[in-house]
């Protein structure tokens, strides 16, 4: 698998008054990235003059280094109460991805130095909610792996977790650098889950991430160090061999974590918005994803907008299956939630 390497880093001139990013700009050069600046706010010093597939593209190669705003956090249901907005973005190039709604046609890998002031504004949603426990999803708008080797981000998070009475922590990834989680005390808050796919999806849509076989053996690794782990299968997609291809998946999974008792699983369907398609449509024109409208139910989501999702009828008979299937393989395993 080859490991994500920038084409640029932009760092906007605020981010660089945190020490972070001066360690991260020192970092970029000795390691010969072509490195610039922007101000604070405003046009980025890009070439604009592309063609919309152009523009996503560089953009898929462009690390920003910027500072968040943590007016507030977005909620995130229903992995968890809140996102924590540490990275955006992803290099990679899965047909179907989710970020195709909420980044568009501009899709930066953000990284967000202001680490103290974003766990500062946790900690004031952790307290409104105690004795409750608050969980935060360090995933909800990136793959935040490609990049922790240079941001340290899920690193300062898992440390910050560790010691933070009330709150759990967990990400997603399809990636597989976890080196620097193996060694850190991380008191079990936080939960590393993998996104798995069947082999067919993986191949057909997933351009640019690990195997399946790379994947697991991340997790295990994890597991061997006391991480909770689980695994998100999605996008889940039906296909002529769909029932064949899950279950092969699923064995493959019980093979590697039969004896563990705590195993979880979330189960997202493929669900489609308009915007997304439109994207979709203009950057990979010879996709073979199924973006019929005709063929969906439209429903409302949690920030306004409509996803076209499976009808009612497939939707149940995906949703049986996967229950049927995880607990014939997997029967100490927990599903949270299946959408
Ligand atoms: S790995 Fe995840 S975030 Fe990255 S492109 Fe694929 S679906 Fe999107």
């Amino acid at each position: 698998m080859k490991i994500f390497e920038p084409h640029q880093v932009i760092f906007r001139e605020n981010a660089l008054e945190y020490p972070l990013a001066r360690k991260m700009y020192k970092k970029f050069e000795e390691e010969g990235y072509l490195i610039k600046k922007a101000p604070a706010k405003g046009r980025l010093p890009i070439d604009y003059d592309k063609t919309f597939q152009q523009k996503y593209n560089q953009a898929k190669k462009t690390i920003l280094v910027a500072v968040r705003s943590t007016n507030n956090f977005a909620s995130c249901k229903p992995s968890a109460h809140y996102q924590l907005p540490l990275i955006s973005g992803c290099p990679a190039h899965c047909h179907y991805c989710y970020l195709n709604t909420n980044m568009g046609k501009a899709p930066y890998i953000r990284i967000y130095v202001n680490h103290k002031e974003i766990f500062a504004k946790a900690e004031e949603y952790i307290a409104e909610r105690e004795p409750e426990t608050t969980i935060f999803e360090g995933a909800a708008t990136s793959d935040p792996l490609p990049v922790e080797k240079w941001s340290g981000s899920l690193t300062e998070a898992i440390k910050f977790f560790a010691k933070t009475k009330n709150a759990r922590f967990r990400f997603v990834s399809k990636f597989t650098e976890i080196e620097p989680f193996l060694n850190l005390d991380h008191k079990k808050q936080t939960e590393i889950r993998f996104s798995l796919n069947s082999k067919h999806i993986i191949n057909t849509f997933e351009k640019g991430t690990p195997q399946i076989d790379e994947r697991l053996k991340a997790a295990t690794m994890l597991k061997n160090k006391g991480y909770p782990v689980g695994f998100l299968i999605a996008p889940i997609f039906t296909y002529p061999d769909w029932q064949k291809d899950y279950e092969e998946l699923i064995k493959k999974i019980s093979l590697h974590f039969k004896d563990e008792q705590n195993l979880t699983f979330e189960l997202i369907t493929h669900r489609f918005t308009d915007r997304a398609k439109n994207i979709i449509e203009k950057i990979y024109p010879k996709n073979k994803l199924p973006l019929d409208k005709n063929e969906r139910q439209f429903k409302y989501g949690q920030f306004g907008y409509g996803k076209y999702l499976y009808p009612a009828e497939k939707y149940h008979e995906l949703e049986n299956y996967f229950q049927q299937k995880i607990n014939d393989y997997l029967p100490d395993s927990k599903i949270k939630y299946f959408v």
